[in-house]
């Protein structure tokens, strides 16, 4: 359920602070510390899944809760003419995390 080496997983159970946008019971949304957009979100299920290799016919529901949720994300930040997405995927796919999460980006680039 939790790695206890992972970075998300302590901002889930709260031993890293950060800047909390959005929770339920299955996700957890917080602001990335690197912004590469203006606005720059984390999307992450509560379960520790390290990647989009390892979900399974089990997790449907969360992932389209995931999905589901986004466009909500966005307009609460005040994003409503559209918003980027990004999941990276292992080492070739640039992803740096080991738990899932989907990057949501909006507002214009501030690099
Ligand atoms: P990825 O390269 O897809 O694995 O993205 C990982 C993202 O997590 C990067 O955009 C980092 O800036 C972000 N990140 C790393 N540590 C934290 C943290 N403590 N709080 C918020 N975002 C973080
Ligand atoms: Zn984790």
């Amino acid at each position: 359920m939790r790695d206890p080496d992972c970075i998300f997983c302590k901002i889930i159970d709260r031993e890293i602070p950060t800047d909390l946008v959005y929770e339920d019971d299955q996700v957890v949304a917080f602001k990335d510390i690197q912004p590469r957009a203006k606005t720059h979100l984390l999307l992450i299920p509560r379960l520790h899944i390290s990647s989009l290799e390892q979900l399974e016919q089990k997790h449907q529901h969360l992932i389209s809760h995931m999905v589901l949720l986004l466009p909500t994300l966005a307009h609460n930040q005040g994003l409503y003419t559209g918003f980027r997405t990004i999941i990276n995927t292992g080492l070739d796919g640039g992803q740096e995390i080991d738990h899932l999460h989907i990057h949501l980006l909006g507002g214009g680039s501030i690099e």
